[in-house]
């Protein structure tokens, strides 16, 4: 017999409960190491980053469906690795410290600074680990990892240092992004673009030693002291005179040539453009294809350099204003007009990007590029269509990837220089190093024999070099050779659409630099979480939605119901909190199903009738159906189809037509083989639908499962159910039964009783006939609607 379930209702009270003993008991905790096996299932989880900032709505979505393509693989009988990784590289972290401690990172003890980094980070990953356990997430925390440990940045480096030996690695001067605010070189990858205001300024140039002019506009003012050309459109007639001819640059006292060139828009400001380096990216290739000599405006304090003279040592913002002042002071100011003008930011800090030269470590990704379009073909993407933001993103990149930075909270770049000659030297792999504070493990240059004369390097790594490694770390890669070789290539990368350019591409390109394979056989990426009008959440808007309240409030079962039937693989997906109500209402639903059949025996395969009832094979071949489909949306990885499914099948089939049927037959008071069928296929009906929806709704489904089937826990049992129906032409029928059980209800609802004067009650006998094609069910809708057969007005030959 099962336990009779008392308890009302669903709540998330119920859920906190589970938590623990399923922690108490380890249930899903694998051991992993050196274990021969064939079988796994290894998802390379997005390690989160803790900034501080509360979570979005989004994330916690986007991590409840990663942890149902786990539930999905156990279901299908994989074992699953399931690592839970936080990053903990990089700048954000950097950023948030020094707002929260009121301090700036340079004016600092560097070791001090990394302290309150630290600190900083382990308060806001607690959270963050709280949050994750909370929604149900059956990763392996006991082995949480992190990319600052040790350990990991001894990966980092060590993975570095073997590039650097294979020649992937170069020191490069060149011009680059450059972030003011972050002090740092950015990647392209780093750089987003906002439409922001932005002065255009009308300024004369004389003709040398003459007085005819003429007019550039520039939104660049201040970048006046770095120009080295002025370029005019080859069919613009109104220059066509002037070409080749030199301009005085004002202020600055010094000669320009005018060269024609098609870059330059005629209808864009005067049609004549300055090119000083460097206003933007177009400016870099205008140098190098015009072999024009560098002018550097911008130092790495991300002020005016020397060759500004009198407006030397401001920022980019102060000059303009100065320069412009004295533009205007000589009269060579004809108009200044408010343009929009798209520009690029970094990321992070939302500062507009400068271009300025400095020496980088860079790592080659320009000559890889056919092979890496090669390879991004051989993943499998969920969906399809995503593939082609790698594509594009690949087919765009025109420079090797900058990897150094100019920041402190991050991963070491080892490397010591010769004090003598400047060599740069790498140490051996395999060990974490921290130049700046520490000797070399070596005691000579390799380049010109001078002994114990080293500097260390001071810079970090990009925090991408830390993340892009995570297939690695987690398959113990160079540690335990037995599992790297079972467990790589993973088996899947989730993550979200809009790190394709940066953690997606990184990895496939670091890890097949150092494997020689893919580190993931399938991709499987969420679209955004935006608001119920279908608009990006920001703080500026104000439609932010925090997860957290509404977890606690509505549970996590119900958040990830509503995660699962509301995102469609691949798309953006709304946020609601009446739609989340609604996933609520469901699991309401489900509890009460579960309530009612707790109250009758189990007869299972083993001591099942004979010979099954009509009722029951029709239910039983719908539930097959539903089965395929569900199980065929979760191989898909699109937790849309199966949630959909389930709630159709489980309210508005199962529970509000089958059990209504069968009712009269569970409550008969003779055990016969009719009541025994009905028993048979009410738990196996309600047996499939919570295996079915464990993936998705983890806590009411133990719970149900273990009251209703004497604690035997569904994580032990779980397997998809096996789906071989014979009935299957009975679903033909589903429609006409559903609309003639309709059409008794509504009848009873119009029909007012003799004596009560009130609408009949679903017990009160009625009047009908039961059409042909439903006589196979007749008994159980006699009983169901309390049918007396009336064939008085029934036209028969009979
Ligand atoms: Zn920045
Ligand atoms: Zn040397």
């Amino acid at each position: 017999m099962s336990t009779k379930i008392t308890e009302k209702t669903w709540s998330s009270d119920i859920e906190k409960g589970i938590l623990e003993s399923w922690e108490r008991e380890n249930i899903y905790e694998i051991e992993n190491n050196g274990v021969e096996n064939n079988n796994y299932y290894v998802i390379d989880t997005p390690p989160p980053y803790p900034s501080g900032k509360p979570w979005h709505i989004g994330a916690a979505a986007h991590y409840s469906q990663i942890d149902m393509i786990a539930r999905v693989a156990r279901s299908n009988g994989f074992r699953v690795i399931f690592p839970i990784g936080i990053d903990r590289n990089g700048i954000p972290v950097e950023i948030y410290t020094e707002k929260k401690y009121k301090i700036r990172m340079r004016n600092m003890d560097r070791k001090e600074f990394l302290k309150l980094c630290q600190q900083t980070l382990d308060e806001t990953e607690k959270e963050f680990i709280e949050i994750l356990k909370s929604l149900g997430i059956s990763a392996n925390f006991k082995e949480t990892f992190h990319t600052d440990s040790i350990e990991y940045r001894t990966l980092t480096q060590s993975t570095f240092i073997e590039m650097w030996k294979n020649g992937l690695i170069y020191l490069g001067d060149r011009p680059n992004n450059y972030c003011i605010d972050c002090g740092t070189t950015i990647a392209d990858s780093e750089i987003a673009y906002i439409d922001m205001e932005t002065k255009l300024v009308f300024i004369k140039f004389f003709l040398n030693e003459s007085k005819d002019h003429i007019i550039i506009a520039t939104t660049r003012p201040e970048l006046l002291f770095a120009c080295q050309a002025v370029i005019v459109n080859p069919e613009d007639e109104r220059y066509k005179k002037i070409q080749g001819k030199n301009l005085d640059i004002p202020i600055f006292n010094r000669k320009v040539k005018i060269i024609q060139h098609p870059y330059a828009d005629p209808n864009f400001g005067t049609g004549a453009v300055m090119v000083c380096s460097f206003g933007d990216l177009n400016d870099v290739q205008l140098f190098r294809e015009l072999k024009l000599k560098e002018i550097k405006s911008i130092n790495a304090t991300g002020k005016t350099t020397e060759h500004a003279k009198q407006f030397s040592n401001l920022s980019p913002k102060q000059a303009r204003t100065k320069i412009i002042e004295e533009l205007t002071n000589q009269e060579l100011v004809i108009k200044i007009e408010t343009i929009s003008h798209r520009t690029p930011i970094c990321e992070r800090s939302k500062t507009p990007i400068e271009i300025i030269s400095l020496e980088d470590y860079y790592l080659k990704q320009i000559d890889f590029k056919p092979k890496l379009l090669e390879y991004s073909k051989k993943v499998k993407f969920y969906p399809e269509m995503h593939r082609q933001i790698l594509i594009n993103w690949i087919n765009s990149i025109a420079i090797d990837w900058p990897i150094s930075r100019r920041r402190f909270y991050g991963t070491e770049i080892p490397i010591w220089y010769c004090k003598k000659c400047k060599f740069p030297q790498v140490p051996e792999a395999g060990k974490y190093y921290r130049p700046w504070e520490e000797e070399p493990p070596f005691d000579k240059c390799q380049n010109c024999n001078n002994k114990y004369e080293f500097v260390g390097e001071e810079r970090i790594f990009d925090t991408w070099m830390d993340s892009s490694i995570t297939p690695l770390h987690i398959t113990k890669f160079s540690k335990n050779d037995i599992f790297y070789n079972n467990a790589y290539p993973t088996t899947i990368r989730p993550q979200g659409k809009d790190i394709i350019r940066t953690w997606l591409y990184y990895t496939l390109l670091r890890c097949i630099y150092l494997t020689g394979q893919l580190p993931w056989k399938n991709a499987w990426i969420m679209g955004y979480g935006v608001d119920d009008k279908g608009e990006k959440m920001s703080k500026s808007k104000g439609n932010v939605i925090d997860p957290l309240p509404i977890i606690n409030k509505y549970g996590a079962d119900t958040f990830r119901f509503w995660s699962a039937s509301e995102a469609n693989l691949g798309y953006d997906f709304r946020c609601s909190e009446q739609k989340i109500i609604n996933s609520q209402k469901f699991l309401s639903k489900l509890w009460n199903i579960g309530r009612f059949i707790s109250n009758f025996e189990l007869i299972d395969e083993e001591n099942k009738p004979q010979k099954l009832n009509t009722t029951d094979k029709w239910i039983l071949a719908e539930l097959d159906d539903i089965s395929r489909k569900s199980i065929n949306g979760y191989n898909e990885l699109n937790f849309f189809i199966p949630s959909n499914t389930i709630r159709e099948f489980t309210w508005n089939i199962f529970a509000a037509h089958y059990i209504e049927l069968v009712k009269s037959r569970l409550y008969n008071e003779i055990d016969n083989e009719e009541r025994k069928s009905a028993l048979f296929t009410i738990h196996k009906c309600f047996k499939t639908i919570l295996l079915l929806l464990e993936p998705i709704c983890p806590f009411i489904t133990y719970e149900l499962w273990t009251k209703v089937y004497l604690n035997k826990k569904i994580i032990e049992e779980k397997r998809f159910p096996k789906t071989d129906n014979e009935f299957h032409e009975m679903t033909l029928l589903t429609n006409k039964l559903i609309k003639f059980n309709s059409e008794i209800w509504n009848k009873k609802k119009e029909t007012i009783s003799d004596t009560t004067k009130k609408p009949l009650s679903l017990k009160d006998p009625i009047k009908s006939i039961i059409p042909n094609e439903l006589e196979l069910f007749s008994n159980d809708l006699i009983a169901m609607h309390n049918i007396i057969q009336d064939f008085s007005n029934y036209n028969t030959q009979i």
